[in-house]
């Protein structure tokens, strides 16, 4: 067992999903773009990631000391996995922190701002809003977050 306070991750294509879910729980996750094993285990090393993949033979090779193998092709058994097996505990406060597009912190606005760029019922329904510095992407508490806060009442208990 890998123990770290706040693990970063390296998530290799095959298991992009899996990355996003990891973002949305606060989570900084660099993808693979195309690269060698070398070059991936390098970045990892380099950053102190934690490499997750579906390729076996890459945990074969030995190319890293921190990799997790995922097991389930199901993102939600992967997300479990990677939770038990490295001893996460996902904090409430740290969910939709991060842009899911730039991997970067997003930071809360003033709702005037939003005003004009906004849908009318998102502005009159909603009073905290957030921007990626990155993509300038807004954000705001839609339905899919409340969803997603439901599922981790679930797996928080
Ligand atoms: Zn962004």
């Amino acid at each position: 067992m890998i123990e770290l306070p706040d693990p970063k991750f390296l998530a290799d294509e095959n298991v992009a999903k899996l990355g996003k879910w990891l973002r949305i729980l606060g989570y900084d996750v660099a993808y693979r773009s195309p690269a060698t094993d070398a070059q991936l285990a390098l970045l990892a090393l380099r950053e102190g990631r934690v490499i997750l993949t579906r390729d076996r033979g890459f945990l074969e090779r030995r190319m890293a000391e921190k990799c997790l193998l995922i097991e389930s092709q199901d993102a939600i058994e992967q997300l479990q996995q990677v939770i038990q097996t490295l001893g996460l505990k996902p904090e409430r406060n740290h969910l939709f922190t991060r842009c899911l597009s730039c991997n970067v912190l997003i930071v809360p606005i003033p709702k005037a701002e939003v005003r004009s760029v906004v849908p009318d019922y998102v502005y009159k329904n909603h009073d905290e809003f957030h921007r990626c510095p990155t993509c300038e992407r807004l954000f705001w508490k839609g339905s899919h977050t409340k969803n997603f806060q439901k599922w981790f009442r679930e797996i928080d208990n």
